[in-house]
Parts: C-alpha cells; structure tokens; sequence
C-alpha cells in the first residue's frame, strides 16, 4: 500500500540522517552531502545485503567525505552490509576498508587485510602507490621510488606481467610469464615473480 511505501522511505531516510521535509526537496536544494546521502538512502530502499560504493566521497569536501564515511560504517553495522568500495584515494581506503584489493590495468597486484597490505605491501606497484602519497611533515624526507612512465593502453596491455614498462624491478620473466596470485602469508596475496609462495 501507499502507506507501506511511505513508512519505507521515511525509515529509510532516517537511516541516513535526513528528516522527512528532505522529501520536498529539489535535487538542486540540496548540498553535495546530502544528494550523497540520498543516493545512500536510494541504494539501501531494497534491503541489500550487498552494496557496492563507487568513489563515493571523491566529489565531496574533506569535512563532508568524513561524515558519509561515517555514515556508512555506522549502516555497515547496523544492518550487517557488505559494501565494495572502488576509490583512488588511499587515506579513503585505509579509513574504511577491512580488506584491500590493488588493482593495475584491470588486475589485481595484491590483496589483503589494509592493516597488513599498507604497513606492508608486498607487490612493487603497491609500494610506489604508498610512496606517492605526500608526506605532511615536510622535514621528514622519504625514500620512494615514485612511479615513473605512462599507464599503458588497456586495449594492448604489456605482455607478461602488466605493469612491467613501470616496474623498477622488472627483469627477463616479467614480459614472458604472467604472475599469478600467491599466498604470501595467510589471506594476504600478491602477483608479483619477485614474492615467495608461503610454505
Ligand atoms: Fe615488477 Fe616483474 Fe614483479 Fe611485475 S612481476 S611487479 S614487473 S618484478
């Protein structure tokens, strides 16, 4: 019924922290926050159980990113979600997520918990995405090894391993043979021909 329906949309808009005069609203009325917490509410309106976030807070101011990072945590644990996030933004990724993938050319480098990934990274390409994030303290000088060269085309990707032709490590293998994914530790995986098989 029109009733059903309604008593859905106003539990779910206080899901997302907005009160019901929101209904009335243009999307031009609203600020970036709350269209973003509209599309949250929009996603969640069918009782998912699986929900997948696409740079959700790229668009936003930082005091705003942090308010629906927040927000989706709190619905995460709520109502039991399992959100996919796809974000290039790496503080993004290390603030919210339990498990990372690296992906490079539409593969993925690395996987693990971010904890271990980030203090640890195993594959080449994931190392030079940490080192490319600036250092706040000016006065401390890292050692990184930045990554140099162009993304190549993904419709004529390298052979062998893709991101040879940026790889400061690359030897012989790395064009000949495809790395695959191996357990470097218990739940933390790398395609890289330099890391070794955990026994
Ligand atoms: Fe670098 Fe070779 Fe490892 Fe690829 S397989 S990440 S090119 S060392």
């Amino acid at each position: 019924t029109s009733k059903e329906r309604e008593d859905i949309i106003y539990d779910v808009l206080e899901k997302v922290n907005l009160s019901k005069e929101y209904l009335k609203r243009y999307p031009h009325q609203l600020s970036g926050g709350q269209r973003q917490r509209v599309a949250i509410a929009r996603a969640l309106v069918t009782n998912p159980d699986f929900l997948i976030a696409d740079e959700p807070v790229s668009a936003l101011d930082v005091s705003v990113q942090a308010q629906i990072l927040n927000l989706l945590t709190d619905l995460r644990q709520q109502l039991n979600l399992t959100i996919l996030m796809i974000s290039h933004d790496l503080s993004v990724v290390e603030y919210f997520s339990d498990r990372v993938a690296v992906m490079y050319l539409g593969k993925i480098m690395e996987v693990g918990l971010v904890e271990e990934v980030f203090k640890k990274p195993a594959h080449p390409y994931t190392k030079a995405l940490l080192d490319s994030v600036p250092e706040p303290d000016v006065t401390h000088v890292k050692d990184a090894k930045p990554i140099e060269g162009d993304i190549p085309s993904p419709l004529n990707p390298p052979s062998g391993c893709v991101f040879r032709t940026r790889c400061p490590y690359a030897f012989d293998d790395c064009s000949k043979i495809v790395p695959n994914l191996i357990n470097i530790k218990e739940g933390h995986q790398s395609a890289c021909l330099l890391c070794k098989e955990k026994e």
